[in-house]
């Protein structure tokens, strides 16, 4: 393995994903075809991540687990498994907003997409009463998509009570919850934390999907490795839904790439990586948190601004819905050369100490 080089650590932000590759070069493995349901070291270590060491389904051998090509992946297996063999209704419901490649992924899958309310615009916040109603009028049995943590793009995530209420409100509509995890440990900094969601849903007896993504918390966009899971309700009934999702799997791609998952499996089956892991994903979700802070900051303190910008520091995760009107928007290109999206949306990890004063006096002109 690398020695702790300094140079090494300021060219890349994650320390232990060189550390996992070094070693794997070490390995001189093969690039031989991995299984239908990816590399075996990975799935076991991603499911521990998502579900906790203590999980019951697991220790009852009861989740089918499938590596994807990454988040994106794992969606579109469980869209297709879902349409193929949900038995109640092919209708699913995601957040108003959500992720924009949901919809084409949920429909090409054959799901027929269905929104329920999210985002309070007056608030910058969660529309938990129009999220709960929503979710209790969908027709029974149907899908309810839910963003497990940083919910992108607004950055606002139910609190901890509200997943309990949550939970409870889509086992009494007889609903079948989603979970879209790509941000695991990004929210909070902590990979427990942010799975509370996912583990209160499964504690509570809810067989849950699970689509999880190490894209962004191991900086492994371009490798494509994901997961996607299934909560069922025996050992046997696991073994018919592991035969299924090999069939919805061998034509779309026949098995899975190998890189990402060793580099993956070797941090979470590595103790001294994984520790290294933890740290780094802390670090990255404080610098988030930092910035956050600063920017508002900026905004009350060095400016003055008589607007409410609490939503900047409430919110969580790498995306921030700022409140910016789609002219405000206009004004920040035009004038200050800052770029964001028409809906007022910014990536907080594109924020640093260099440049968050520029942006904060930025949003101050066009908002005062
Ligand atoms: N789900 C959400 C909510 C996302 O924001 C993203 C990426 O931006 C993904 C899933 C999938 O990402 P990937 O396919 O790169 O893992």
């Amino acid at each position: 393995m690398l020695e702790t080089d300094h140079s090494l650590r300021a060219l890349c932000h994650m320390f232990c994903i060189l550390q996992a590759e070094a070693k794997i070069m070490e390995d001189l493995l093969d690039k031989e075809y991995a299984g239908i349901t990816g590399v075996p070291e990975f799935t076991k270590g991603a499911a521990i991540l998502a579900y906790g060491a203590d999980s019951a389904p697991l220790k009852e051998g009861r989740v089918a687990i499938t590596q994807t090509i990454s988040g994106t992946g794992a969606l579109r297996v469980g869209g297709e498994f879902l349409a193929k063999w949900f038995p109640t209704s092919k209708k699913i419901f995601v957040p108003t907003p959500t992720w924009g490649n949901h919809i084409p992924i949920f429909k090409d899958s054959g799901l027929e997409v269905n929104h329920y309310k999210y985002f309070d615009k007056k608030t910058n916040g969660l529309d938990f009463e129009g999220m709960v109603s929503d979710i209790k009028n969908a027709p029974k049995g149907s899908v309810i998509l839910l963003h497990a943590c940083a919910h992108n793009p607004t950055g606002v995530d139910p609190s901890q009570a509200q997943w309990d209420e949550l939970s409870k409100v889509v086992m009494d509509a007889g609903h079948f919850a989603f979970f879209d995890m790509a941000y695991q440990g990004f929210a909070s900094g902590s990979t427990d934390k942010d799975a509370y969601a996912l583990r209160k849903f499964v504690k509570d007896g809810h067989l849950v999907a699970l689509s999880q993504s190490f894209a962004k918390n191991m900086g492994l966009y371009g490798e494509r490795t994901g997961s996607f899971s299934l909560v069922t309700s025996s050992a046997e009934e696991k073994a018919r839904v592991d035969s299924q999702i090999k069939i919805v799997v061998r034509p779309m791609y026949s098995n899975p790439p190998v890189n990402g998952a060793r580099i993956v499996a070797t941090v979470l089956n590595t103790p001294e990586l994984n520790a290294e892991w933890l740290k780094e994903v802390k670090t990255m979700a404080d610098r988030i948190i930092t910035m956050r802070t600063q920017l508002k900051d900026h905004l009350v303190k060095d400016h003055k601004s008589k607007l409410n910008w609490d939503h900047i520091t409430n919110q969580i995760g790498m995306f921030c819905f700022t409140g910016l009107t789609p002219e405000q928007v206009e004004k920040m290109k035009n004038e200050h050369h800052v770029y964001l999206t028409k809906d007022g949306r910014i990536s907080v990890a594109g924020i640093s100490s260099k440049n968050v004063a520029y942006l904060a006096k930025a949003i101050h002109e066009v908002t005062k």
